[in-house]
């Protein structure tokens, strides 16, 4: 099977050069914090479910839960994580609003949101 990134927007597979991928943690309040951070609509991720190191600030993740890697933060719907931040006092409502430009920029996922509008 080709492991490939479960981030919206990213198309990075196995074999790509200078891209590792990272299972979803376990530990149950650092999945939430992944998860959100994926920001993906009615998604949990799978045992199949892993995210590319190119959502990393430092280009990998971090077990340092005082570093900013240690939750995913890099996403097409996410242009900086200074914006993130702003976005997170708006409310999750924004952030949605958000996820869903992103998909649809890049023709990711159009179909699911169309289906759920009828
Ligand atoms: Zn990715």
């Amino acid at each position: 099977m080709v492991i490939s990134c479960c981030a919206v927007g990213c198309a990075n597979r196995q074999g790509k050069a200078n891209t590792s991928f990272y299972w979803i943690p376990f530990d149950v309040e650092r999945r939430q914090r992944w998860v959100a951070a994926i920001s993906r609509k009615d998604w949990q991720p799978s045992k199949y479910s892993r995210i590319c190191s190119h959502h990393f600030l430092q280009g990998q993740k971090s077990d340092d839960p005082l570093s900013l890697d240690y939750v995913p933060s890099v996403f097409a719907h996410t242009k900086s994580p200074e914006k993130r931040r702003a976005l997170g006092s708006l409310g999750n409502e924004a952030e949605e609003e958000i996820v869903e430009e992103a998909s649809i920029r890049t023709g990711i996922e159009v179909t699911v949101l169309v289906s759920k509008m009828f």
